[in-house]
């Protein structure tokens, strides 16, 4: 496959929130553009994120990626803040088959190391099993497996040259076994072919997976469309009515009718719930990942979910979320200028102050309502950051088991 050298012009950056999708503070730019696996379903090969030749065969490289993202490390850019980092996103692997001669990813990775940061990889090849000697490095590691469709001959027509979907799962074991935290992301669940109820049980049932993230497909209408409506046409002809009517509305964001996806979407999460399976990140993972306070951003988004599909309003919560996004922001802004030394014995300071803060108003009568505005969800928050306890997502409740 031919490959062109391309120049990353950033390395390494930071957020100002934690992204509450993968959970990452840092983002260290993906090694790679374009995606040799091949995915039918990818919208990485929409014309919104692709700019220009065959998404599956001109895999640009960026060669200086390693020595930016060192540079990055030795100027301070991960200094002061503890977060976890991810590489890459979701619109390319960091692992492409070229990966196993080139060992870009490998390097971007071993350059993050002095940072002492967490690290997040999400992929869907089995060659990340080289690595696991790096990311034991790190202070934590979570490692997320893309498998959507158990059965390898369906995997082999929808994601053609990722690893085998038992590879992937295997994988995920191997990554306990080493001592990470592990996940699936178990999206897009494809209409009538992968999203069916005995490729979803085998799936959830599958293995010792920290959380499964299930989601249905988009389809963006333009070349990610075409492209799966001709794979639906050849490989599944009786499925094409269905896809017809699903996707009939083109909306922009691939978005398929809500009457279709809504049912499927409360049976997946009835399902991980009997099965006791968190279906996202849960809180007691990224706590280990995250500052006290980003931790608290993330729940407050992922509550915003998990109640959503119990079809509880939510616009309380939403708005007291955003009140809380001032606060960090304001407070994590107010540190960021203040170039806070830096001690061999207090190597984040800027979260250490952040937490300070936040400990202090939960400590304090009315303090967390006086940011949140709800005094509901301050008792919540507040005993959360005082006991140090977990908020179980199969159960919404606060305290509750610490392995689930
Ligand atoms: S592995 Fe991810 S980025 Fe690559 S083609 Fe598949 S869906 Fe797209």
């Amino acid at each position: 496959m031919p490959v062109r050298t391309i120049e990353a012009k950033t390395g390494l950056t930071k957020g100002m929130f934690p992204e509450p999708f993968l959970i990452s503070l840092y983002r260290a730019q993906a090694p790679y553009r374009g995606c040799a696996h091949g995915c039918r379903y990818c919208d990485g090969r929409a014309e919104k994120y692709y700019v220009d030749g065959d998404f599956e065969t001109d895999i640009c490289v960026r060669g200086n990626l390693p020595e930016l993202v060192a540079s990055d490390v030795a100027l301070g850019t991960a200094a002061r803040e503890y977060g976890a980092v991810c590489i890459g996103s979701g619109v390319t692997d960091v692992y492409q088959p070229i990966e196993r001669e080139l060992r870009l990813t490998r390097r971007t990775i071993e350059a993050l190391i002095p940072a002492r940061l967490p690290i997040i990889i999400l992929t869907k090849n089995d060659l990340i099993l080289r690595d696991f000697d790096l990311l034991a490095q790190f202070p934590k590691a979570l490692v997320i497996f893309t498998v959507t469709a158990i059965d390898p001959a369906v995997a082999r027509i929808l994601e053609p040259r990722a690893s085998p979907p038992e590879a992937r799962l295997a994988a995920v074991r191997k990554a306990k076994e080493a001592g990470f935290f592990s996940g699936i992301l178990a999206m897009p669940l494809c209409p009538g072919i992968s999203d069916t109820e005995a490729n979803t049980e085998d799936l959830f049932a599958s293995g010792v997976a920290d959380f499964i993230y299930p989601g249905g497909l988009t389809l963006r209408p333009g070349r990610q469309k075409d492209l799966f409506l001709s794979l639906v046409e050849e490989n599944f002809p009786e499925l094409a009515p269905l896809y017809a009517d699903v996707y009939r509305e083109n909306r922009q964001s691939g978005m398929p009718l809500a009457s279709y996806t809504a049912p499927k979407g409360k049976k997946w999460n009835s399902r991980l719930k009997v099965l006791r399976i968190p279906q996202m990140i849960p809180h007691r993972v990224y706590r280990e990942l995250l500052s006290p306070p980003d931790s608290l951003f993330v729940l407050l988004s992922h509550m915003q979910s998990l109640y959503a599909n119990k079809s509880v309003d939510t616009r309380p919560l939403k708005e007291a979320t955003g009140r809380y996004g001032s606060w960090l922001k304001e407070n994590r802004s107010a540190l960021r200028r203040k170039r806070i030394p830096l001690l061999a014995s207090d190597p984040f300071p800027i979260t250490r102050v952040l937490t300070e803060k936040l400990d202090a108003l939960c400590r304090r009568e009315g303090g967390f309502e006086s940011v949140c505005g709800n005094a509901r969800l301050s008792a919540l928050v507040s005993s959360l950051i005082k006991d140090g306890t977990v908020f179980d997502y199969p159960t919404l409740t606060a305290g509750g088991r610490t392995d689930s």
